[in-house]
C-alpha cells in the first residue's frame, strides 16, 4: 500500500497505434488520470503485454518494466541533439514493448523548470555553466522533479512492484519513499553525440546517473534476488540504436568523442 498518497484513478484508456521515425511500430494502451497531485495532464502508455485494458482483475506475472520519461519538447519532438531524450524515448518504448510494461510520460520539461526556462538555461550553458549550475543560476534547484504523480499513476494502474528502466537513481529512491517497490533498476543505453557529450558527462558526474560512458553494454543492478532480467531483449528492434560515435574512446572525466575532446567545449 502506498503511503500518504492522494488517490488517483484511471480517467480514460484507449488503444493508440504508434509508428516512430525509424519505422518501428507497435500498439499502445494510453491512459489518462483523475486526481494527480499537480493537476497536470500526465499520460501512461501500456506496451507489450500491458497494452491491454487495465481492469479490476490484477495482472499476474513479473513486475512490469516501467520508464519515467520527463517531457522534452526539443529532444522528443524536434530531435534536438543537445540532450539524449529523443533516442531514450524511442529506445525505452521498444524495450518495454518487448518486456511488457508502462512508459509514464511526465510533463516535467527541463527537469521541472519548464520550456522557456530550459531554453534560458541553454543560453547560460552556452556561456559556460553546466546543466545543473544553469538551473541554479536561474533560481531553480538543479532538479525540480517530484515523482509523486508517477507513484499515483503506478498505483492507479494496479501495479505494486516495478522494474525501473533508467539511469537516474533519484527516480528509484523517490518511488521507494512513495511506497512503490522497485525490484530492479535496468539501465538504458547511452546515446552520445558531440553536442550532448558534455551534458551526459555532467549528469554522470553531478547527478549520479549510472551512465556507462566508457565501454560496452549497460549492466543491470538487481535489487531483489530472482528479479526478472530485462537485459535480454530477443527482438533486435528493441535494442538501443546509437548515433555514431558511441561507446568509443569516451570517459566521464576526460571526454573524447570520435577523437575530439569535448569535456571543456560548450554543449
Ligand atoms: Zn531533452
Amino acid at each position: 500500500m502506498l503511503r500518504d498518497l492522494p488517490g488517483a484513478a484511471i480517467r480514460t484508456q484507449l488503444t493508440l497505434p504508434l509508428r516512430f521515425a525509424d519505422g518501428f511500430a507497435t500498439t499502445a494502451r494510453i491512459f489518462t488520470f483523475d486526481g494527480l497531485a499537480d493537476g497536470r495532464e500526465h499520460i501512461a502508455l501500456g506496451l507489450g503485454d500491458r497494452s491491454v485494458a487495465v481492469t479490476r482483475v490484477p495482472h499476474t506475472g513479473a513486475p512490469p518494466l516501467v520508464r519515467l520519461h520527463s517531457e522534452c519538447l526539443t529532444g522528443d519532438l524536434l530531435g534536438s541533439l543537445r540532450c539524449d531524450c529523443g533516442p531514450q524515448l524511442t529506445e525505452t518504448v521498444k524495450r518495454i514493448a518487448v518486456a511488457g510494461g508502462f512508459l509514464l510520460y511526465l510533463r516535467q520539461e527541463g527537469r521541472g523548470i519548464g520550456l522557456y526556462a530550459k531554453l534560458d538555461a541553454y543560453t547560460l550553458q552556452d556561456a559556460g555553466l553546466d546543466t545543473y549550475d544553469a538551473n541554479i543560476a536561474l533560481g531553480y534547484r538543479a532538479d525540480e522533479r517530484d515523482y509523486t504523480v508517477a507513484a499515483q499513476m503506478i498505483q492507479a494502474l494496479g501495479v505494486k512492484q516495478v522494474a525501473l528502466l533508467g539511469n537516474n537513481p533519484d527516480k528509484a529512491a523517490q518511488l521507494g519513499r512513495l511506497g512503490v517497490t522497485v525490484t530492479e533498476r535496468v539501465p538504458t543505453g547511452v546515446h552520445i553525440n558531440v553536442a550532448n557529450a558534455r551534458y551526459l558527462a555532467t549528469k554522470a558526474r553531478r547527478g549520479a546517473h549510472t551512465l556507462e560512458l566508457s565501454v560496452g553494454a549497460p549492466q543491470t543492478e538487481p535489487l531483489v534476488d530472482g528479479a526478472t532480467d530485462h537485459r535480454r531483449c530477443p527482438d533486435p528492434l528493441a535494442l538501443p540504436e546509437h548515433d555514431e560515435p558511441t561507446h568509443r574512446d569516451v570517459r566521464v572525466d576526460d571526454l573524447w568523442v570520435d577523437g575530439r575532446e569535448v569535456w571543456n567545449s560548450p554543449a
